[in-house]
C-alpha cells in the first residue's frame, strides 16, 4: 500500500562553543531545508552592545534587569543570513567586534537577560521550520527539538576561524589574543549557573576540527534523514 508519509516543520537545534561551525552550518542547512535561521548569539550580542552604549556595569544585575525590560531586539532574515535590530536600529555590523566578544558572556549570565531572550526565541520557533543555533538551544530553549546537534572543535582551530572572520571585517588582532578571548568565553559560558553550554543528552556530537563546511552540513543533513524525519 502506498501510504503518504507525514511531514512536519522540524526544529533543528545546533549548539556548541564559539567557532565550532554553528553559524555557517546552521545558515546553510536552513537554506537547504527552506527553514528560518535563528542566530541566538546575535541577540545576546545586540544586548551587549546596548550595555556598552549605555555604559552599564556588566556586573550590575539590577541595571541589566532594567535594561532587559526596556530593550527590543528583532531579527530579520536577509540574503546573507540575518539582520539584527536593536531598538529599531540595524546593528548587524556592530555586534561582531572583539569588544563585544569580551563583554557578551558576562551579560549572558544574568537570569533576566536570558529569560527575555528565551521568550523571544520560543516565539520565533513556535511553529517549527527552524534551524536555531546557540549554547542552550537543545537543553533549554527547545528541549523538544526534533534534531539536536552539538558541534565541537579544537580551541586553536576555532580561534583561527574566528580570526578569519574578524580580519574579513577589517579588524586587526593577533591569533593569540583571539585564542585567549575564546578560551575565556568558553570558561564563562560553560560554568555559568543558568543554562550553561553543555551537550543535551540526546544530541549528536560532531567534531568539526578537520571537516569542511560542506562536510559539516552533509553530516547534519544525513542525521535528519537517518532519523526518518521528513521536512517541508
Ligand atoms: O554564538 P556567538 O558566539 O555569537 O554567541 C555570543 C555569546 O552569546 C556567547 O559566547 C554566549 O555568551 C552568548 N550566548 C548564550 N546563549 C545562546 C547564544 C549565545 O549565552 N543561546
Amino acid at each position: 500500500m502506498n501510504r503518504k508519509r507525514q511531514s512536519k516543520h522540524l526544529i533543528v537545534a545546533i549548539d556548541g562553543p564559539a567557532g565550532s561551525g554553528k553559524s555557517t552550518t546552521a545558515k546553510e542547512l536552513a537554506r537547504k531545508l527552506g527553514y528560518l535561521y535563528l542566530d541566538t548569539g546575535a541577540m545576546y550580542r545586540a544586548f551587549a552592545l546596548k550595555v556598552l552604549q549605555e555604559k552599564i556595569d556588566p556586573d550590575d544585575e539590577t541595571a541589566l534587569n532594567r535594561l532587559a525590560e526596556q530593550t527590543q531586539i528583532l531579527l530579520r532574515p536577509d540574503a546573507g543570513g540575518i539582520c539584527v535590530f536593536l531598538d529599531g536600529k540595524d546593528v548587524t555590523d556592530k555586534i561582531r567586534t572583539p569588544e563585544i566578544d569580551r563583554l557578551v558572556s558576562r551579560v549572558s549570565r544574568v537570569k533576566a537577560v536570558r529569560d527575555r531572550m528565551v521568550e523571544l526565541q520560543r516565539e520565533i520557533g513556535k511553529n517549527g521550520g527552524i534551524v536555531a543555533e546557540g549554547r542552550d538551544i537543545g537543553t533549554v530553549v527547545f528541549p523538544q527539538a526534533d534534531v539536536k546537534i552539538f558541534l565541537v572543535a579544537s580551541p586553536l582551530e576555532r580561534a583561527k576561524r574566528r580570526l578569519k572572520d574578524l580580519r574579513a571585517g577589517g579588524i586587526r588582532i593577533s591569533l593569540e589574543k583571539v585564542l585567549a578571548d575564546i578560551e575565556q568565553r568558553d570558561e564563562i559560558d560553560s560554568n555559568r549557573k543558568i543554562s550553561p553550554l553543555k551537550k543535551a543528552e540526546d544530541a549528536v556530537e560532531i567534531d568539526t576540527t578537520n571537516l569542511s563546511i560542506e562536510a559539516q552540513g552533509e553530516e547534519i543533513y544525513n542525521i535528519i534523514k537517518q532519523k526518518g524525519l521528513h521536512f517541508r
